[in-house]
């Protein structure tokens, strides 16, 4: 193992320890449950933020794919009212009832790609489609996520989508202080 994959990482919100952001991580509340599938590869990247975001969201579960001694019950995935964040593909039609669950894959674009042929419910799934980012918002570029944005960027965008702006101000805060403190260290490593 090099020193640099040695670097401590925190148990809880698995962030390298610099960036740890366990202090300031909100609680908010939806209607809509968050259903977070977390690429078994991801869990290892300093870049994740999967686990931040299921923690600050009150209404989430987040589970592994791909994991040999963790497999889940893929029946989740076809609840009634479930959607599929993805940055592509038809939107649902606009006068479709909002979602009661949304998964959002937390993986890289390529991943997530092969998440959707893996498990074949996802595809049969409406998608909510974000807008396209301002550009000049607070982010890193993280092109190989899908979107082009972390998964907390995402989830902030499609809170602020389906619970209005005032839920979504404290998943931002959490990005930008993300942002803020890589920006500070001068790297995530
Ligand atoms: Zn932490």
């Amino acid at each position: 193992m090099s020193p640099r994959a040695a670097r401590p990482r925190c148990d809880r919100c698995n962030l390298p320890s610099h960036l740890c952001l366990c202090a300031e991580i909100p609680r908010v509340e939806t209607r809509t449950r968050f259903l977070l599938l977390q690429h078994v590869m991801e869990i290892a990247k300093k870049s994740n933020t999967g686990r931040v975001a299921a923690l600050a969201l009150a209404n989430a579960r987040l589970l592994t794919h791909g994991s040999p001694v963790e497999p889940f019950d893929t029946a989740v995935l076809a609840e009634p009212g479930t959607w599929l964040l993805y940055p592509d593909g038809a939107p649902a039609p606009p006068d479709a009832p909002a979602p009661r669950q949304l998964v959002v894959l937390d993986a890289s674009w390529s991943q997530a790609r092969r998440m959707t042929q893996r498990l074949p419910v996802l595809r049969t799934l409406p998608r909510l489609v974000l807008p396209p980012p301002e550009p000049g918002m607070l982010r890193l570029r993280e092109p190989t996520h899908p979107a082009g944005m972390s998964t907390l960027d995402a989830v902030a965008r499609a809170v602020a989508m389906l619970e209005g702006p005032e839920a979504a101000a404290p998943l931002e805060r959490l990005a930008a202080l993300r942002v803020q403190r890589i920006a500070e260290c001068g790297t995530l490593n």
